[in-house]
């Protein structure tokens, strides 16, 4: 029985994580599936995004899965829920599989993993104020390049061992002049794969260009968070795009997209990115075959092409595109 925390968040959150629910429990294997609740709509009622216990009630599961929190523009006391949790529980490695599936109008062949460093960076919530300035700390410590660095390179070792660094090295001298000194570094233990150096702006055309050269691409929080939307764009969208947040022991399972306000409440919302987040979660609970299998399930429904959700060109719900899912689970 894996105990699976299961945060549904806000918004299209809500209903997309219900479906990944739907799907895990028409497997043969046991769950115990323990709510709880963080996001705007909690500040709105609790005044805190992550009510007190609840990284104690995380840290006695085995993993999570996450829906979509909103993070509203310019409320102060705000602070993202999902950015605080994967500080909190040392997630230290955002993996950010992008891949062609068969769906008409997309770019075909692309198989990368985007890895992120998901702790600190600009995304480490120092900002402040002087007179008319606004000022951000970009932090960047040896130790998590280092572990980020790790991460990617073992990854790549199981793929194409292929591995881009991507940084702005030659403007940000000291922060991703650090980032870059130490994946140079790491990848001296790892002579048998091809490394090369991009700078995001770069990296960025080449996604567009040429996304098929890309194997693993090891970046910094910001960049990685940027890079992965635009490589999403590529192969279907946002529905598609599914992620892990890793740390030593525990992982918290959540698509790439957010909230989604404008469909939110419409029933409409694609529920395939929750569906491979689920997938990503039971390959690391060692349930390969499982995965497999609900992997198979997603690309039959999509070559199919009869019940695709708006996003991509079809007129199906989110319910109707779970549940042809779950009937090609059963017929593989
Ligand atoms: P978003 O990812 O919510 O939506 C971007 C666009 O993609 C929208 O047009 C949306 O309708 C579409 N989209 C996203 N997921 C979809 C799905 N499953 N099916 C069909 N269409 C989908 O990004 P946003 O609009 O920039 O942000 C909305 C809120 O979500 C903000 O408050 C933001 O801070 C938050 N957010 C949260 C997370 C997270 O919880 N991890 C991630 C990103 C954004």
């Amino acid at each position: 029985m894996y105990k699976i925390a299961v945060i549904p968040g806000d918004g299209i959150g809500k209903t997309v994580v219900s479906e990944a629910v739907r799907v895990l429990k028409s497997t043969d294997l046991k769950f115990e599936f323990r709510y709880m609740e963080v996001g705007y709509e909690v500040f709105k009622r609790v005044g805190t995004s992550i009510p007190e216990d609840v990284v104690s009630k995380l840290r006695d599961t085995q993993a999570c899965l996450f829906g979509a929190t909103t993070t509203p523009v310019g409320a102060p006391n705000y602070r993202s829920a999902i950015v605080t949790l994967r500080k909190a529980l040392d997630l230290y490695a955002n993996v950010r599989p992008v891949r062609s599936y068969p769906i008409r109008g997309h770019v075909k062949d692309v198989d990368l993993v985007i890895v992120r460093e998901n702790t600190e960076g600009l995304y480490s919530g120092i900002e402040f104020e002087m007179e008319d300035s606004a000022l951000a700390v970009r932090v960047i410590t040896r130790r998590a390049c280092k572990r980020i660095a790790r991460f990617a390179f073992d990854l790549v070792m199981k793929r194409r061992r292929k591995l881009t660094i991507v940084t702005k090295a030659n403007v940000m001298r000291k922060t991703c002049g650090l980032f870059r000194e130490v994946s140079l570094l790491v990848a001296k233990d790892y002579p048998g794969v091809e490394v090369e150096e991009l700078f995001v702006d770069a990296a960025a055309m080449s996604l567009v260009l040429k996304p098929q050269v890309f194997d693993v691409i090891l970046t910094s929080n910001l960049f990685g968070d940027i890079l992965s939307d635009e490589a999403a764009g590529l192969v279907g969208g946002l529905g598609l795009a599914p992620s892990a947040n890793l740390g030593d022991g525990y992982g918290l399972f959540e698509p790439v997209h957010g909230s989604a306000p404008d469909i939110a409440g419409k029933g409409i919302a694609n529920p395939i990115a929750s569906i491979l987040s689920a997938k990503m979660m039971l390959d690391f609970l060692g349930e390969d075959e499982w995965a497999e299998r609900i992997e198979n399930a997603v690309v039959s429904v999509l070559r199919e092409g009869k019940y695709l959700t708006p996003d991509l060109g079809g007129s199906s719900t989110t319910r109707e595109a779970t549940e042809a899912i779950i009937g090609a689970l059963w017929k593989s």
